[in-house]
């Protein structure tokens, strides 16, 4: 089974101390001690530490990085031998070293080497060899003849670590992982194998360690507390990317764009899947902005069908990617997110062959879904009740596209306004809408209006679209721009940050029916989810992660 590994990193055997107990309560199976984070290293300090460590139920990690390699230590050699020796004891499981020193550093190889042969009494008789290989610049060409390498040695576990430049170098690492541990020098796979991505799009093989069954992979205790690039922190890994339930079979999911580092979507959809019991996991996938890279990520994946991904969230600057890509390899468009432009979802059945070519690829857009899905909701009506409605667009931008199609495919009869009119105009004509000039917004006889600019959006939440004092420069007043004071309207902001804007704050207060964005964002979400897993998604549990990550923001 696959470990998380605590990195402990503190200046102080104290501190050190604590922080070994704070591994365990947080549910770290492994600590790795970085003696070279040490500031005092007498042998004796050394000692009761790892007397101390002995208390620890997991495995424990020895090691003593030097500067050159990625670690703090800058002494000499001998005495670097010298504590790391002092530091084998009987609750040693592992010694950590770089594998160019063993091979280069005869006092590398006899000192360790002796230990791990039994030169100390005291050792855990068990005590393994690691033997580590770190590029902190880029992922190598050839990762399987690193491995290869690393594995004619006289290891007992084999490590590579490499800085990913992009999320394909992620790909590789996962697929090097997957063949060093299958590979015939690996001793019929009794050979611990790590391999590690470090930077953002890392995660990837971070999480899915699991998945392929290596030795380990390492948590921080706490943001700030990374020994590398990348690390998740343990509580991320455990409660939001469900390392606990990952097993060879578990599906992949993730979202796709850039950036995406705080992307809401993992956190809904993985509570999700574990709500309803679906084998899957979601991961933020960054990938840089161009066809190119987005291409080159998604035929790595169809690739591999050994990954078993089987869904993606798309968003910005891939969403007209994903409906070019889908289309040269011959999938499925859903017909309105062709007409739209761009597809915000794929769905991936997978085929027979090894090399994935016959994967079923399947594109649509859970924006308009997502937003008719909260209209309707909010108004407690069906689509088809919406035929022949008055609806109000503000904005002309990618959120109102899908909108617009959505609601004029349902039969609704909308008026958009823009401050840039000619977007409008062109909106429009496409989608057999009408346009008028944002000063005229909003005519007598709407019945619904719907924000789709960003006017409102954190943190300029003073400003509303429809304000008689809005601070928005486009905000007008004098007559244009304000809320109706009477009527029964339907209110509905697509900004969902804050989850409740000026503009429905004053709708609710006039006595409007008020629909929020995050009803939307959660709409989107539970399609995804619902043609991925085949079950109906848990909204209620979805909207209250979002409201609670929103109002936790804040
Ligand atoms: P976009 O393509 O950049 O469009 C922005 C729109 O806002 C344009 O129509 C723009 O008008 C208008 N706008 C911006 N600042 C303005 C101002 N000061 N005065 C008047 N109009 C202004 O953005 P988008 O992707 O459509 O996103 C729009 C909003 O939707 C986002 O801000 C976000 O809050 C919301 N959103 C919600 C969800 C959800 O699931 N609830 C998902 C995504 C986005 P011009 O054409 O004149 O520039």
């Amino acid at each position: 089974m696959t470990r998380i590994c605590v990195p402990i990193m503190a200046s102080t055997a104290g501190q050190m101390a604590r922080e070994i107990d704070d591994a365990q309560a947080a549910g770290a199976q492994m600590i790795e001690l970085r003696l070279d984070y040490l500031q005092d290293r007498n042998e004796e300090g050394i000692r009761a530490l790892m007397e101390y460590a002995a208390c620890f139920p997991g495995q424990i990690i020895v090691t003593c990085r030097l500067a050159s390699e990625g670690g703090q230590y800058n002494g000499s050699e001998d005495a670097r031998m010298e504590l790391m020796t002092a530091a084998i004891g009987p609750a040693t499981d592992f010694i950590d070293v770089e594998y160019e020193a063993w091979r280069h550093s005869p006092l590398v190889s006899e000192q360790i080497g002796l230990q791990c042969a039994g030169g100390c009494e005291s050792r855990n008789p068990q005590l393994r060899l690691i033997l580590s290989k770190h590029d902190f610049q880029h992922t190598p060409a050839d990762l399987d003849a690193i491995f290869d390498k690393l594995l004619h040695s006289h290891a007992d576990v084999v490590k590579l670590a490499c800085k990913a430049e992009s999320i394909t170098d992620s790909l590789r690492m996962l697929e090097a992982l997957r063949n060093a541990r299958r590979s015939p020098l690996n001793k019929g796979g009794l050979r611990g194998v790590i391999a590690l991505s470090m930077g953002e799009t890392g995660i990837l093989t971070r999480v899915l360690a699991r998945k392929f069954g290596a030795l380990l992979t390492f948590a921080a205790l706490d943001t700030g507390k990374e020994s590398a690039p990348g690390q998740p922190t343990i509580k991320d890994l455990r409660e939001l990317y469900r390392w606990d339930a990952l097993n060879p079979a578990t599906r992949v999911y993730g979202v796709v764009g850039c950036p995406v580092a705080h992307s809401m979507s993992p956190a809904i959809h993985n509570a999700a899947f574990a709500a309803v019991g679906h084998d899957g996991v979601y991961l933020p996938m960054r990938v840089e902005p161009s066809f190119e890279a987005f291409e080159a990520f998604l035929d790595g994946c169809l690739a591999r069908p050994w990954l078993d991904l089987r869904g993606l969230s798309v968003t910005i600057p891939h969403k007209e990617n994903l409906l070019r890509y889908a289309e040269a390899r011959g999938g499925e468009i859903d017909p309105l997110a062709r007409r739209i432009g761009v597809a915000n979802t794929l769905h991936i059945e997978p085929g027979q062959r090894e090399d994935g070519s016959d994967a079923k690829l399947y594109a649509f857009n859970t924006d308009y879904r997502g937003a008719l899905d909260a209209l309707c909701q909010g108004m407690g009506c069906q689509p088809t009740d919406l035929a022949g409605m008055p609806v109000a667009v503000l904005g002309a931008g990618g959120v109102s596209r899908a909108i617009v199609a959505g609601l004029t495919d349902c039969g609704c009869r909308v008026t958009i306004y823009n401050r840039t009119a000619e977007k409008a105009v062109a909106l429009a004509a496409e989608f057999g809408a009408k346009a008028l000039p944002w000063e005229q917004r909003v005519r007598p006889g709407t019945q619904v209006i719907i924000n789709c600019t960003s006017i409102g959006m954190w943190p300029h939440t003073a400003d509303t679209p429809l304000g008689e004092t809005g601070t928005s420069p486009a905000a007008t007043t004098g007559g244009a721009g304000i809320l109706p004071a009477s009527g029964q309207l339907t209110v509905f902001d697509t900004v969902y940050n804050p989850i409740e804007s000026r503009l429905l704050r004053e709708a609710r207060e006039q006595g409007h029916q008020t629909i929020d964005g995050v009803a939307m964002f959660v709409g989107q979400a539970a399609a995804q989810f619902e043609r991925w897993t085949g079950q109906t998604a848990p909204t209620d549990l979805m909207r209250d992660i979002v409201v609670r990550r929103l109002t936790a923001t804040r």
